[in-house]
């Protein structure tokens, strides 16, 4: 009978576990699939296109097959939000059954598409290591710069205003379809849907949601065409359902379910994206042709982990990143090369012909602060430079000095 008893035990954990669906993690509660397991993924490697991954902060169905998750799941509350900066230690999730599975930060080098966070970074900025776990490639789908930088940026602003006004959630956030492939192996999606079940800050939470229940669900173009306005992809969780396969919300009873799953948010809330002006996008940033001479030479060196952003060299020696609307903003030369802190920015900047030659430096470094991906406002100075504030007050000159006038 003793030999039996650590089994006991831990079946009887197990049976705790998947009865509450709270799952234990480093000592931290993972309370993501508190409302179910979409897909029922098992962490089983003959599964290997819905394979769970449980971290500390968050959990996801991993799709081998497309080299991203199939969903992501987390809750959100006020004590996830911290001040704790970006860590942007963009890493390949080693919890993966092995390295075939990974993906690494530079898989997206040169292709256009922003590494766009699931689980965003500033729900998870109580703690460095609740942050840097978002950064795992795993967390991460190629999200045009568009919609990365601004449509879906601006829903996760949203979140955490509702925080905010004394309300917790539980989110959902995945991509789906298939419009082409990063360096052979990631899906770049044609879709991507997020659900929102929001909740009075409260205990509970299960017992608590009733068929009066918020619901937000979006289901957003992955294309630099997408409204840079949140509210023009809101949807009902039965369409994202229809769509992906999966069963979202199934611990909760199915009167409930029903009910809320069909009904589209029709809050009158508006938020400050609202009020932003949509810019016109010139041409759709795509994947560079292989015959693409010009193109090619702007693949040659890029460094990729200063943010979501992937700094490409170009052609004349230059470092770039694409901005949300699609043009080339030229930055500081040392974004391409290796990681620097933002501190000496202020110093005059040059373009010159010879290519940069990138070293390569371990991804898990911490960089630049300097991770403000839109919004900008920028400044002319005393001497003629362009510059913005970054997050934290320094000038940031830019190269292109088009954006000052
Ligand atoms: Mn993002
Ligand atoms: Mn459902």
């Amino acid at each position: 009978m003793k030999t039996f008893l650590p089994f006991v035990l831990s079946l009887a954990f197990f049976a705790f576990v998947s009865t509450f669906s709270i799952t234990i993690v480093n000592g931290q509660i993972n309370e993501s699939l508190l409302l179910g397991n979409p897909s029922d993924a098992k962490s089983d490697t003959k599964k290997q296109d819905d394979y769970l991954v449980i971290h500390s902060g968050y959990t996801l169905s991993y799709n081998k097959s497309r080299g991203t998750a199939n969903w992501v799941a987390w809750h959100l509350s006020k004590s996830d939000v911290g001040t704790v900066d970006r860590s942007n230690a963009f890493a390949p999730d080693q919890t993966l059954p092995s390295s075939d599975w990974w993906i690494k930060p530079n898989d997206y080098s040169g292709s256009g598409y922003d590494r766009g966070h699931m689980c965003p970074s500033k729900d998870r900025s109580s703690s460095t290591e609740a942050n840097r776990e978002t950064f795992l490639m795993s967390n991460m789908q190629p999200q045009t710069p568009k919609l990365n930088q601004k449509t879906w940026k601006y829903l996760e602003d949203y979140e955490r205003e509702l925080l905010r006004k004394g309300n917790e959630e539980y989110i959902f956030a995945g991509c789906y379809g298939e419009k082409g492939r990063l360096a052979g192996k990631i899906t770049v999606p044609t879709n991507c849907w997020k659900i929102i079940v929001i909740l009075e800050e409260g205990e509970n939470d299960l017992k608590r949601i009733d068929k009066t229940t918020r619901v937000i669900a979006v289901n957003m173009p992955n294309d630099e065409t997408v409204s840079q306005r949140w509210r023009t992809y809101l949807t009902t969780v039965d369409d994202i359902e229809e769509k992906t396969g999966y069963d979202f919300l199934s611990k909760l009873p199915k009167k409930v379910q029903k009910i809320i799953e069909s009904a589209k948010d029709s809050s009158s809330e508006t938020d400050s994206s609202e009020n932003k002006v949509d810019e016109v996008i010139p041409s759709p940033v795509t994947n560079k042709s292989p015959t693409d001479k010009k193109a090619n030479s702007t693949a040659e060196t890029r460094k990729t982990n200063s943010d979501d952003r992937v700094y490409q060299t170009g052609s004349r020696g230059g470092c770039y990143y694409l901005t949300a609307s699609g043009k080339k903003s030229y930055v500081d030369k040392k974004f391409c090369e290796n990681a620097v802190s933002a501190t000496d920015t202020d110093k005059k900047e040059e373009i010159k012909t010879v290519p940069t030659q990138s070293k390569e430096l371990p991804d898990e470094k911490p960089k630049d602060k300097n991770s403000k991906s839109d919004g900008r406002t920028y400044i002319k100075g005393s001497r003629g430079g362009c510059y913005y504030l970054n997050d934290n007050g320094k000038k940031v000159y830019v190269s292109d000095k088009t954006l000052c006038q």
